[in-house]
């Protein structure tokens, strides 16, 4: 098989391996990895539609990450994707009211994000042996709420890592915070920043771009890694849920092979939906992606006018893994519409870190025309999760309501039939008070734990095990700091000088 290096998408001249992209997250110049070229599915999709997902988590993972071996990547696979699952099938197609739901959240933080956090330590230990690397793993990330406790689920007690989370105090749901702040082993620590999603993504930021703090990291046998959107690690496992459910489109005979499907995408940090755009790109016969917003629609505005402005209020919304201004996996898209000219994409790169903004020649616009995006605000969602509960007594989460709100309403004005995916990216019971309280105002007196339970006698299915394990789970983690100390605090927990 060809081998795939990757590449800045601010210097096209650094290329790594596939182990070693994964290894060290961002590049050194803070640029993107992206693959020299997408790789063409080889598999029909006859075949793909009697996989299991396991089966073509391989297939599509072989193709990009070339420097691991056969046995690697299936016993990678195999440890990731066994027995963590609480769905027979790790992910499941349902057919709803005029579209399919493509529930990606039955891992073990019940958050869409389990899909490559399970994954990526497996990946990234594999990695620092191929590439002889002996120092400790340190795992610096900032959450908006999901990706922190799948982060800590993925590496609690893995060998030769540790974990360090950054979320917004005020920013994440009571089930988010207790699923992180009670999070097990010993090489785990969380701290809470009194400022948003951006300010903790910026502070970690910083600190990987820290020279002098890389060089006291490396004398106390530390070195970084990253396990948010912008690895490689988590991007590649992303696809493999697209060509899944466009084979279990064919299998369950909802689509004939070769048939166009949509996909719609709640989207934040704009690594969701670059999965699903690569995806096409294989070869998969997929239309339009949805790239679905919530009030801080700064890719809505992006797509709609080619200026991508940073500058505006930060909203707390009701789905706030989506409450982000800075959607980092974009620079791979804008990377690609500037011809992967890497001094263009580095120039607008600088721009948004200088100004918050910059503006893309209508020539890169023109390159747009597979998405369309729209945004959902508090009172659409709201009424998303309640029409779907109507209709087809199916309940979803507010992330995907935006998804869902802003589909159908795309489906009302084109009346464009074609089949659609929706990603489900989080289960119901991660934000039971908005979910409930948008299906009805009975329950406002319970409290969330409360609501947990009532939603399970509504949807009449067990409350998953990642939400009763917080019934009586201890919290461990108090942390709390100001964003411009998380420097401190963590030379702090790793004991440096
Ligand atoms: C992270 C997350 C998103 C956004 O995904 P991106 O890859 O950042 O665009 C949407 N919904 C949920 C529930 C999430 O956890």
């Amino acid at each position: 098989m060809e081998k795939i290096l990757y590449r800045s998408t601010r210097d096209n001249q650094t290329k790594v391996t596939a182990s070693q992209a994964i290894l060290k997250g961002l590049a050194p110049d803070g640029g993107l990895y992206v693959p020299e070229r997408i790789p063409q599915l080889d598999v029909p999709v006859e075949r793909l539609a009697g996989m299991t997902y396991p089966e073509v988590a391989y297939e599509v993972m072989k193709l990009y990450l070339t420097d691991y071996t056969e046995e690697e990547l299936k016993e990678i696979i195999s440890k990731a994707y066994t027995g963590k699952f609480d769905h027979a099938d790790m992910v499941h197609l349902h057919k709803g009211y005029h579209a399919f739901y493509l529930e990606l959240y039955h891992g073990p933080t019940i958050a869409f994000k389990d899909m490559a956090l399970q994954i990526l330590p497996h990946l990234m230990t594999a990695a620092a042996k191929k590439n002889g690397v002996t120092k400790e793993i340190v795992i610096l990330t900032a959450t908006s709420g999901d990706t922190g406790k799948a982060a800590l689920a993925g590496f609690a007690d893995v060998p030769g890592t540790k974990i360090i989370v950054f979320y917004p105090k005020y920013g994440v749901s009571a089930v988010q915070e207790m699923q992180m702040v009670t999070q097990r082993g010993a090489n785990t620590f969380i701290a809470g920043i009194t400022g948003n999603f951006d300010d903790a993504q910026s502070g970690v930021k910083a600190m990987f771009n820290n020279k002098e703090l890389a060089e006291r990291m490396a004398r106390e046998g530390y070195q970084f890694s990253s396990a948010n959107s912008i690895n490689v690690g988590r991007l590649v496992p992303q696809i493999v849920y697209y060509v899944y459910a466009y084979a279990q489109m064919v299998a369950g005979g909802h689509i004939a092979n070769g048939d166009p499907i949509n996909i719609a995408v709640p989207t934040g940090n704009f690594g969701n939906i670059l999965a699903a755009c690569y995806a096409k790109k294989m070869g998969l016969p997929i239309a339009k992606l949805f790239c679905a917003s919530n009030e801080n629609k700064v890719l809505y505005d992006f797509f709609q006018t080619g200026i991508y402005d940073k500058n505006r209020p930060f909203v707390v919304t009701s789905s706030p893994s989506m409450d982000i201004l800075i959607s980092s996996n974009l620079e791979r898209l804008i990377y690609e519409i500037a011809g992967e000219d890497d001094a263009k994409c580095k120039a607008l790169m600088q721009q948004l870190s200088e100004t918050g903004r910059y503006e893309i020649t209508e020539e890169m616009h023109e390159k747009l025309s597979d998405f369309v995006s729209g945004y959902a605000d508090q009172a659409e969602t709201i009424k998303a999760i309640k029409g779907t509960y109507e209709n087809s007594h199916y309940i979803i989460d507010t992330h995907t309501a935006v998804a869902g709100s802003v589909y159908h309403r795309y489906r009302k004005e084109t009346e464009d039939k074609t089949k659609t995916v929706i990603a489900c990216t989080a289960s119901p019971f991660k934000f039971p008070r908005s979910v409930i309280l948008a299906i009805s105002s009975d329950y406002g007196y319970q409290s969330d734990m409360e609501m947990v339970y009532t939603l399970s006698d509504n949807m009449r299915i067990p409350v998953p095990r990642a939400v009763e394990e917080l019934r009586n789970a201890e919290i461990v983690h108090r942390t709390v700091c100001e964003t411009q100390e998380m420097q401190k605090v963590v030379e702090e927990y790793l004991g440096l000088a």
